[in-house]
C-alpha cells in the first residue's frame, strides 16, 4: 500500500483555543461594528483573518533567536540577514524594515513622485495606499482571466504584456518601476509563471523602466513554478527563486509571510544608487541601517525562516493543507477562486451571497456569518478592501468580492480544515435566506476595512 501525504515536520508546543457559543458572537460581533478586525483574538476560535505573521516559528528559529546580537549597529545578525538575503535572492545592497507596509514606505519616499503612474499585477493594498497616498496612481495589469473565478489556469496572476505595454506607452517618463506581486494576493494567491515574470521584465525594460518584485510570497510561487510549469521540476525552490529575482530590479519583503516571522521585512537590490536613496529614509522612519526597526533576535530568525521555508518539503506540506480544504469545498460545491491559492482559498462572495446587492458587500457579510457559525474569522479582500475611488469617491466595484480564508503556515491541523470547510457549508446552505447584507457608518478616507464601522440591515 502506498504511504498516505503528511507533514514534513512534528510538534513540539501547543497554543489551546476555545470554542464559544453563537450567542455570545452575536454580542462580540456587534460590539466589533461588524468589522472582525476589531474583534478580540481570544473570541476567535480558528483564525483565519491573515497568513501574516501568525505562523509557526521552528525550533531552529527559537534557537536562532537565542544568538541575537543586539548591538546598535553591525550586529552579527545584520551580516548573518544580509548573507542569507544574498544569497537566495541574489541581492547584494540589502535594508531591514520592521514590515512589508515600512519597505515600501522607505523605498517609495524614494521613488514616488506626485503624478507618477505605477502599473503592477494587482497592488496588495498597502502598496496601493503607499502609492495613492503620494498622489500617483496604481493600475492593474492583471491577466483578464483572473476575474473569472471558474476558470482553471496553472498561472493566474500572470502579468497581461499588453495591458503593460499599453500603460507603458501612454506614460512614457512619468512611470518611475512596475510592481510585479508574487504570488499575486489580490486575485487569490495565484502564482506568476517564469515565463511571465522574464517576459514582463524585458517589457518594462525595453521602455528603461525597472521592476520590483512585491515579494512576500515568492517561495509559494517557486514551489508553483517548479510543480506546474515546464522545465523546473527537477530544479531546487532555491534555483527557481534565484532565477525569479535575476530578472527583477528590486525586491521588497513582507517577511512575516513566506519567511515564516512573526514581524519583519526588507528591501534587496543591486541598484547602488536605490540603496543609497532608500538608505536615507530608512534612518528616520525604521532605524539604523543594519537593524530598520527589528532586533538583532528577529534578524536572525527571518534569515533562518528564509533558508528552511525555501526548501521543497516545507512548501508542500504547506500547500498541501490548503489543496486539501479546497478539496472539500469542492465535495460541497462552494465556488471559490480557481485554483486554490498558495495560501489561502478565496471564497467568491457573489456566487454564495447571490442575493445581497453589491453596494451591502456580499463578501463582509459572509465574514460576518462564517464567524456567527463557528468562530471561525476570515479575511474580506473585496468592495471593502478595494476603498473608494481617489477622485471620483465612489465605492470600487469593478474587482472580486472574496472572501478569504487565509491559512497560517504550520499552525492548525487538517481536522480543522474540515471545520472550516463544514461551517462554510452550513452557511451555504443557507444562503437564500440571507437577503440583506451592511452598510458603511463610518469610514477612514484610506484603507478602510481595518477600522471600518458598519451596520446590519
Ligand atoms: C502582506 C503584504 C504586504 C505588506 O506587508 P506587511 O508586512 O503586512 O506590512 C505587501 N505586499 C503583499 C503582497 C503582501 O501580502
Amino acid at each position: 500500500m502506498e504511504l498516505p501525504f503528511a507533514e514534513s515536520w512534528k510538534i513540539k508546543m501547543i497554543e489551546p483555543i476555545k470554542k464559544s457559543t453563537r450567542e455570545q458572537r452575536e454580542q462580540w460581533l456587534k460590539e466589533a461594528h461588524y468589522n472582525v478586525f476589531q474583534l478580540k483574538a481570544e473570541n476567535v476560535y480558528i483564525d483565519l483573518l491573515t497568513d501574516s505573521g501568525t505562523g509557526a516559528m521552528s525550533d531552529r528559529q527559537w534557537s536562532a533567536l537565542m544568538l541575537g546580537d543586539e548591538s546598535y549597529a553591525g550586529a552579527t545578525s545584520f551580516y548573518k540577514f544580509k548573507q542569507t538575503i544574498e544569497k537566495i535572492l541574489g541581492f547584494k545592497y540589502v535594508i531591514p524594515t520592521h514590515q512589508g507596509r515600512a519597505a515600501e514606505n522607505v523605498l517609495f519616499s524614494y521613488l514616488v513622485k506626485e503624478g507618477h503612474v505605477i502599473p503592477g499585477n494587482a497592488h496588495f493594498d498597502t502598496t496601493k495606499g503607499h502609492i495613492e497616498a503620494r498622489k500617483a496612481i496604481a493600475i492593474d495589469v492583471t491577466c483578464p482571466e483572473a476575474k473569472d473565478t471558474q476558470k482553471e489556469l496553472p498561472f493566474k496572476g500572470n502579468v497581461s504584456l499588453e495591458l503593460l505595454e499599453k500603460v507603458l506607452l501612454e506614460n512614457k517618463g512619468n512611470v518611475p518601476f512596475m510592481v510585479l506581486t508574487v504570488t499575486n494576493n489580490t486575485v487569490g494567491g495565484q502564482p506568476v509563471s517564469m515565463k511571465n515574470i522574464k517576459e514582463t521584465c524585458d517589457l518594462c525594460h525595453k521602455y528603461g523602466v525597472p521592476v520590483v518584485m512585491d515579494s512576500a510570497r515568492f517561495a509559494e510561487n517557486a514551489y508553483f513554478i517548479k510543480t506546474r510549469e515546464e522545465g523546473y521540476k527537477d530544479k531546487s525552490i532555491k534555483e527557481i527563486a534565484k532565477q525569479m529575482f535575476s530578472y527583477v530590479d528590486a525586491a521588497t519583503m513582507s517577511a512575516k509571510k513566506d519567511a515564516i516571522v512573526n514581524m519583519g521585512g526588507f528591501i534587496a537590490t543591486n541598484n547602488e544608487e536605490w540603496y543609497e536613496g532608500a538608505k536615507s529614509f530608512c534612518i528616520p522612519f525604521e532605524g539604523y541601517i543594519t537593524y530598520g526597526g527589528l532586533n538583532g533576535r528577529d534578524l536572525n530568525a527571518l534569515a533562518q525562516g528564509l533558508e528552511e521555508n525555501t526548501e521543497f518539503d516545507m512548501l508542500q506540506t504547506r500547500i498541501h493543507q490548503v489543496e486539501y480544504l479546497a478539496s472539500k469545498l469542492d465535495e460541497y460545491g462552494i465556488p471559490y477562486q480557481r485554483p486554490a491559492g498558495g495560501h489561502a482559498i478565496f471564497v467568491d462572495a457573489d456566487k454564495v451571497l447571490t442575493a445581497v446587492p453589491k453596494e451591502e458587500f456580499p463578501a463582509q457579510t459572509l465574514t460576518c456569518e462564517l464567524y456567527l457559525e463557528a468562530g471561525i474569522r476570515a479575511c474580506e479582500i473585496g468592495y471593502m478592501l478595494a476603498d473608494r475611488d481617489p477622485i471620483t469617491k465612489e465605492n470600487r466595484f469593478g474587482g472580486l468580492d472574496l472572501l478569504r480564508l487565509a491559512i497560517p503556515r504550520r499552525v492548525y491541523t487538517d481536522n480543522h480544515m474540515d471545520v472550516i470547510a463544514a461551517a462554510l457549508k452550513n452557511v451555504y446552505d443557507k444562503r437564500e435566506s440571507i437577503t440583506r447584507g451592511v452598510a458603511i457608518e463610518w469610514e477612514a478616507p484610506l484603507m478602510r476595512h481595518f477600522t471600518v464601522k458598519l451596520r446590519r440591515l
